[in-house]
């Protein structure tokens, strides 16, 4: 078996893995960051050019490191690529662009790292790959022949290329309001959201205060008050939507939280959006139930014919390839110890619970962690020393 020789190697180069290099660098560990994309923040750079963040520039920032003055309440993509770009220029961040990591197994001493270039031995792996990292586009029966236009999120830039178009988004989460909202603002002719789940909407700002930093004062209460003020503050900022199509859940957001876990968040939402839902600009029909060359077959019956379907629809984590024979993963694909701790012996996954704000704090306590088992390593004979499962 080949020897682990490179302390530590971090797979992804957003800012779950920039976190981690710059927090390891600050206990003193070098580390270098293997990243699949040109750029740091690769993800980001793709992303529709209207986003802006969903969480407020002080919940999104990265350690103690504030974004520039002239950055609004939530940066948009650009300004928060280039603060991406600046922090791991501070931090010295060393970065191997364009490698991808395709599978990890153990080795003499730590982990192999295959990439297309060759592998790479490590005596501690950290995978920073994105827990919204593989566009998840339904099996939709019928997929092959709908002679429309069909695309995952994921794709969708602008409006430009959509003027005058007849356009279904599919999915009632953040992207897919963001997406509808720039379609009717961009010029096209109608647009349709099909929506199988009612979604818990929360106002990305209300009562002048970023709605994440309400979301995160409200995730300390107990859970069944939190879900009571959620239902207040639905009803007077949000109003009910019912008569078109979107009625409250059943389950709030903090009693669905408590029974799935940490990773779920509310469908961040601007007024706009909702007043948009109230004129009708943007009409609310039911879930898609399959495609065909004639249109699309909604739950409740209808035939719709859109020109476009836009598939607002999720990601997985992409991990199965890369480290599901290790048995660390769990049926949905997600790393089952995650956040910090090791999921076995010198691996470490960081970044898979959906929040920027979490971020950081993953870092630092992966950091941590190996800094201590580096130093550790280092005070006991090599004999001794932990290696592989
Ligand atoms: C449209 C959209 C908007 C969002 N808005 C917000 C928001 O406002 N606030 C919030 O908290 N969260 C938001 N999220 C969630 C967001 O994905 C995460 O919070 C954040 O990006 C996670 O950072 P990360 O570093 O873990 O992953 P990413 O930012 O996805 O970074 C992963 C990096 O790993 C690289 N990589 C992947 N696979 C490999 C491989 N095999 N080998 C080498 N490199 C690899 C990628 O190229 C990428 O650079 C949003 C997500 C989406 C899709």
């Amino acid at each position: 078996m080949r020897e682990a020789r490179e302390p530590v190697l971090i797979i992804g180069a957003g800012p779950a893995g920039l976190a981690v290099a710059a927090e390891l660098r600050r206990a003193g560990v070098e580390s270098e960051i293997l990243e699949r994309g040109a750029a740091v923040g690769s993800s980001w750079r793709a992303h529709y050019d209207r986003l802006t963040l969903n969480t407020c520039r002080w919940f999104s920032k990265l350690s103690h490191e504030p974004f520039p003055k002239d950055v609004g309440v939530f940066p948009t993509r650009d300004e928060w690529v280039r603060y991406l770009e600046s922090y791991a220029e501070r931090h010295e961040v060393l970065v191997r662009y364009g490698v991808r990591a395709d599978r990890i197994d153990p080795c003499d001493g730590g982990w192999r790292v295959t990439t297309p270039d060759g592998d790479r031995f490590a005596r501690r792996v950290v995978v920073a790959t994105g827990h919204q990292h593989t566009p998840l586009l339904p099996d939709w029966p019928g997929r092959q022949a709908f002679g429309g236009r069909l695309l995952h999120a994921s794709e969708y830039r602008n409006a430009a290329g959509f003027a005058g178009a007849d356009v279904l988004v599919v999915g009632a989460g953040c992207s897919a309001m963001d997406i509808a909202y720039d379609l009717i603002t961009g010029g096209a002719a109608r647009v349709r959201m099909a929506v199988r789940t009612p979604p818990n909407l929360w106002l990305k700002r209300m009562i002048g205060m970023p709605g994440d930093l309400i979301l995160t004062a409200f995730f300390r209460l107990p859970v069944r008050l939190a879900d009571r003020l959620e239902a207040i503050l639905r009803r007077v900022f949000v109003g009910d939507l019912s008569r078109w199509g979107l009625t409250a859940p059943e389950e709030g957001n903090f009693s669905r939280t408590a029974r799935v876990g940490a990773g779920q968040n509310p469908a961040f939402v601007s007024k706009p959006v909702i007043r948009a839902i109230r004129a009708g600009r943007i009409e609310i029909v039911a879930a898609v139930e399959s495609l065909a060359a004639e249109g699309v077959l909604l739950a409740d019956g209808s035939v719709l014919q859109p020109d476009a379907v836009i598939a607002a629809t999720g990601y997985t984590t992409g991990l199965v390839p890369i480290v599901g024979h290790l048995g660390l993963l769990d049926d949905k694909g997600r790393p089952r110890v995650s956040g910090g701790p090791a999921a076995a012996p010198g691996l470490h996954f960081s970044g898979y619970v959906p929040n920027i704000n979490n971020l950081y704090h993953e870092g630092r306590r992966a950091a941590g962690e190996i800094a201590r088992e580096l130093a550790d390593d280092a005070a006991v004979p090599a004999a001794l020393a932990p290696g592989g499962l």
